[in-house]
């Protein structure tokens, strides 16, 4: 089996020009030789959706169309950052849009994929404001606003939301074990890959038993970052620079 890539977490903007000049670099010279990527979340640091052609975007749909094309199928879940990635990024990208979960059998081992937000259950206040920018009729209200409104309101949500605005571990939350291992459990798998949290690690512990693993996947920040690779060898976090 040909080797699978998993990242998350790149926040890309136009703010942030070494991730994103490492992002295109990553393309060409890793995502191009696998069969699989999947981006799990928070790809870009905000989504006001798929009208909004601010400069970079039009460079990274491109880029990602070139490596679709050149073979390489692309996957995308959203995060809590860019959840309204829709079908006309999926048209421009060549990317399958995911949910919020998504269960893969990785080399014979049922795999969990999901971006993070959903295990981090003991940050209430987020979980809430989850819910709420969830709603069906508060997205198409938004959609609606003018791309400059978009902006301001997605600014202005973040700030009183109680969601993080640093990219710092430490002003995350982290996972809550029950709610990982319910997620685990619900989907019969024994391992889970996710994001999010930005502290990145290889967690080995057992469950019903049973030894399992939970991978998280590194943020990405100016010129590093990094991506787990799934090949016959195993699941292996891997640093880029
Ligand atoms: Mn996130």
């Amino acid at each position: 089996m040909a080797d699978t890539l998993f990242i998350s977490d790149l926040h890309l903007s136009e703010k942030r020009s070494g991730t994103l000049k490492l992002f295109f670099r990553f393309l060409a010279e890793q995502a191009a030789k696998t069969e699989e990527l999947y981006i799990l979340g928070d790809l870009f640091d905000v989504w006001i959706g798929d009208d909004n052609e601010t400069p970079p975007i039009p460079d990274i749909l491109d880029a990602m169309k070139r490596i679709s094309d050149s073979g390489t199928q692309l996957y995308f879940m959203g995060g809590n950052r860019d959840f309204l990635v829709g079908k006309r990024f999926a048209e421009a990208t060549g990317a399958k849009l995911l949910g919020d979960t998504r269960v893969l059998d990785l080399e014979g081992s049922l795999t969990l994929l999901t971006h993070g937000d959903l295990l981090c259950t003991d940050d209430v206040e987020y979980q809430n404001a989850r819910k709420l920018l969830r709603n069906p009729a508060i997205i198409g209200d938004f959609l609606t606003k003018s791309i400059p409104e978009r902006l301001a309101l997605a600014e202005e949500f973040r700030e009183h939301s109680g969601e993080a605005t640093s990219l710092k571990a430490a002003d995350i939350m982290d996972v809550n074990q029950q709610t990982v291992e319910r997620f685990m459990r619900e989907t019969g798998v024994t391992r889970l890959i996710h994001g999010h949290t930005h502290r990145p690690a290889t967690h080995d512990f057992t469950l019903d038993g049973q030894a399992v693993q939970r991978f998280v996947l590194p943020e990405w920040h100016d010129d590093r970052g990094g991506f787990l690779r799934a090949s016959a060898d195993g699941l292996v976090l891997e640093n880029f620079s």
